[in-house]
This record gives structure tokens, C-alpha cells and sequence, in this order.
């Protein structure tokens, strides 16, 4: 069977949390890391393909290429339809990337309307009136007001879209959607009808992204988080977009030694390490160190840890810590040591015999999964909302990893995700 739904995610947890979604209807999703050299291969019965790509902070053109190379794989491996996938904070700069990147797609398909549906309630994130909220925070109020990279300081959809598009931007909000498919159809309709081609549309609970599930599932590109396209699968069943219910392959699980790598420093990240310090051998990294005298230290001691023990090594720091070793580095030198050194010691510990890995950070995943070579993965459980095992073979060992975007799960992340895969 072909592929029923091509996605494209602009960057790697992303990915992985769309992919979780999707596995959760039990039909097999496949998630490949960046654009792949090769075809794909016609007997494969994958249903959803997902492409990682790292274009969220990219200039808009490169951003665009990016996603346009992945359209054309997709469509040449006989996706008909497409899906959009950016972070439920609807993470971009002023110029993009979310718009252009849709808008390139709609011209790429011939579509004449999509809509924007970042929601994520399981997570904490919805969309009222066209504003967007974080918990009960505004965006412009909650902790990505100062996300070093993509600062959200505009709880606004429209204006935020407004300036990356080029087409008319309207909004379908709550009242609509609360009533119905029905009803969202009619008001979609009736504003492609003015014209407008960007539809941002409100969502505060399941039932609404299940609404607009069923309203948008024959629309050929839709775009937002992954709560929305978790809906879709049932609808492609009932509306007969799927027809045999080829069922995703049960993965063994590996069961060489284990470690968690952290690299991120976000709120929720630093609380999960903390928890897991206490309960596991760790090691910091220092980047100042790190950049003066290399990863020794953290290989030796890897090295001298029993590969079966709960061990945590992390770079995670304070926002303070942070900024000291950025004024003292520059800002990419900082990231770049500790992305290196992570990247290092994964490799280390697969030669150590080590086979479940837990990463936590966006940039930390895509360095440690580069440099263990992975170009595709298998979604396995999820452990958190939006965070699910994966599993990949390298060189004939199968590896386990669980890719943790910075604010994801809960304080006690790490040893779940060790539980989990033990229930396996
Ligand atoms: P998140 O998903 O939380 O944004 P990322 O891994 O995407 O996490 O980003 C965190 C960035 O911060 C990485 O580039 C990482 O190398 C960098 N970093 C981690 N620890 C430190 C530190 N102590 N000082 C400076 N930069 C750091």
C-alpha cells in the first residue's frame, strides 16, 4: 500500500512527536531524517511517512528548499496527501517559517485553502480567539517569551501569519468549531469563497481537534502540531483513504545497558535532571572545560560505569550558567562543545555496548542521532504525550532511543522512560 499521508516537520523531536500521533492508531509510521538519497521501496507498508527536517530557524529560502525537496520525495512515493508539522508554539522568526513553507506547499499541490491548528491540549497548549496559550498563560506571557531562538512575544496567530504570507488570513474560532464538522466546513467554504487561503482555526480539547479532524481530512495539505494530524488516521478509515489495516510491526526491544545525554536547558529538562541525578550515577559537562580540555574526563568515566546502571550525563544549566559560558565562548561555540561532546560520548557508549539511549533536547537529538548514523527510525510506545521510544538498527544491533524536546514529560521522565521499555 502506498503512503497515505506524507509529513514534514521542521525539526527532529518535532518529528518524533508527530510520529507518536500518529503510531497511536496502531498503523505503521516510518520517520526518516531529512530527506532520504534513495526511493522508497514499494512493498514498504508503511501508511504515514514522516521527514525530520532542521529548518525551523533556517533563512526562509533555505527553509523552503528544504521542505520542497522532501514534498518531492514524498510525492514521487505516492503521498497524495500532506502534512505541515510545526512546534505547538508556533516557533518561528518574523519572516517564517511556517508561512512560506505552506504556501510553497499549497502552490506545489494546487491547493486553494489550508488551515493552522497548532493545539496540543494533552500538553498544555490551545488556541481561543486566534490567541494562543501555554497552560493558562498567553504565549507572549509564558516561558517561550524568552526561548533564545524563536522569542514569542505575540500571543496572536493572525499577526503573526499575517506578515509571513501572501494570501488572506481569517480565523475559524471556537464557537464554529464547538459545533460541528458541519459547521467548520461551512465556515471554511464560505472564506474560501473571500478569497482567504490561510485559515487559522481554534482549539482548546480533543473534541475540537476531532471536529476539525473530520472537516479537513480530505483537504490535500493541512498544517499544524501533532495533536491535530493524531486525529486524522480514524478518519482516513472511515472515509476508505485506507484500505487494508496493515498493522505496524511489533519491534523487539533491545536490552544492552542504558544512558540519558542532556543537552537542553529548558525548565522542564532541568527538573527532570535533578530527579534523575539523585537516582542515577551523572556527570556534568562543563562547556568551558569541555572546550579547553576536551571530553576525556566524561569518556573515562562512561568508561569505568557498569553499562546496565542508570547513568546520566548532562550539560543542562541554569539560564546564569548558560549565559557565562556563552560570553565566554560566543553562543554557537558553547552549543557547538557540548553538541560535539554529547555526540562523542554516544558513540563511545555504543561501543561500550550500550543500546538505550535517552537524549533530551531538540539540537542535542539531531547531533547524537547524526552521529550514531541513523537515517530512519521506527516509532515505538510512548512514554509521554508526543514523546515515544524509537528504535533503529546500526550496523546489524538494534538501538533504542527516546528523543525528549525540552519541555516535554514530566519530572520523572527518565526513569519512566527506562520502565517503559522494560514493560516491552
Ligand atoms: P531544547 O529542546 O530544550 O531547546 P536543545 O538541545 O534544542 O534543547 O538546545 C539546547 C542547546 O543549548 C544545545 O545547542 C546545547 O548544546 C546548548 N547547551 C547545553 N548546555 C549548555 C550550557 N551549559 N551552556 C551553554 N549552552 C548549552
Amino acid at each position: 500500500m502506498g503512503i497515505v499521508l506524507g509529513c514534514i516537520a521542521d525539526d527532529f523531536t518535532g518529528a518524533t512527536d508527530l510520529a507518536a500521533l500518529l503510531a497511536r492508531s496502531g498503523l505503521p509510521v516510518s520517520l526518516r531524517i531529512g530527506v532520504p538519497s534513495e526511493e522508497r521501496n514499494n512493498s514498504d507498508p508503511t501508511t504515514f511517512e514522516v521527514i525530520a527536517l532542521k529548518s525551523r530557524t533556517a533563512p526562509v529560502r533555505e527553509a523552503v528548499e528544504q521542505a520542497r525537496q522532501a514534498f518531492s520525495w514524498l510525492k514521487e512515493a505516492g503521498a497524495t496527501r500532506f502534512f505541515w508539522k510545526y512546534c505547538s508554539t508556533f516557533d518561528s522568526t518574523a519572516d517564517g517559517n511556517i508561512g512560506p513553507v505552506a504556501e510553497m506547499l499549497m502552490s506545489e499541490i494546487g491547493a486553494e485553502q489550508t488551515i493552522y491548528c497548532p493545539a496540543f491540549p494533552e500538553n498544555g497548549r490551545s488556541v481561543f480567539m486566534g490567541h494562543l496559550f501555554v497552560g493558562e498563560q498567553l504565549l507572549s506571557e509564558s516561558p517561550m517569551k524568552d526561548h533564545p531562538l524563536t522569542p514569542m512575544r505575540d500571543p496572536s496567530l493572525l499577526r503573526l501569519l499575517e506578515p509571513q504570507v501572501q494570501g488572506k488570513v481569517a480565523l475559524a474560532s471556537r464557537p464554529v468549531v464547538s459545533k460541528g464538522p458541519e459547521a467548520l466546513k461551512a465556515r471554511l467554504r464560505s472564506l474560501a469563497e473571500g478569497d482567504v487561503r490561510h485559515v487559522i482555526v481554534d482549539a482548546v480539547d480533543n473534541d475540537d481537534l476531532r471536529s476539525i479532524a473530520a472537516a479537513t481530512a480530505d483537504m490535500p495539505l493541512l498544517t499544524g502540531g501533532s495533536a491535530v494530524a493524531g486525529q486524522l488516521p480514524r478518519f482516513y478509515i472511515e472515509q476508505g483513504f485506507i484500505s487494508s489495516l496493515a498493522t505496524a510491526p511489533a519491534v523487539t526491544a533491545p536490552r544492552g545497558g542504558q544512558l540519558v545525554l542532556s543537552g537542553s536547558c529548558s525548565a522542564m529538562t532541568r527538573r527532570q535532571v535533578a530527579y534523575y541525578a539523585q537516582r542515577s550515577a551523572s556527570f556534568r559537562l562543563d562547556p568551558i572545560a569541555l572546550a579547553s580540555e576536551g571530553v576525556g574526563a566524561a569518556r573515562t568515566w562512561l568508561q569505568r560505569q557498569s553499562p546496565d546502571a542508570p547513568k546520566l550525563i548532562f550539560a543542562t544549566a541554569e539560564p546564569a550558567e548558560v549565559r557565562q559560558a556563552q560570553e565566554k565562548l560566543g553562543l554557537e561555540r558553547a552549543s557547538q562543545v557540548v553538541e560535539q561532546a554529547l555526540a562523542e560520548l554516544a558513540r563511545e557508549a555504543l561501543r561500550l555496548g550500550i543500546r538505550r539511549f535517552v537524549a533530551a533536547g531538540g539540537e542535542t537529538s539531531g547531533a547524537i542521532t547524526q552521529a550514531l548514523g541513523i537515517m530512519r527510525l521506527v516509532i515505538g510506545p510512548e512514554i509521554a504525550p508526543g514523546v515515544p521510544w524509537t528504535f533503529a538498527d546500526i550496523e546489524g544491533e538494534r538501538v533504542a532511543l527516546a528523543l525528549k524536546s525540552g519541555n516535554f514529560g514530566k519530572e520523572s521522565f527518565f526513569e519512566e522512560a527506562f520502565e517503559r521499555l522494560e514493560a516491552e
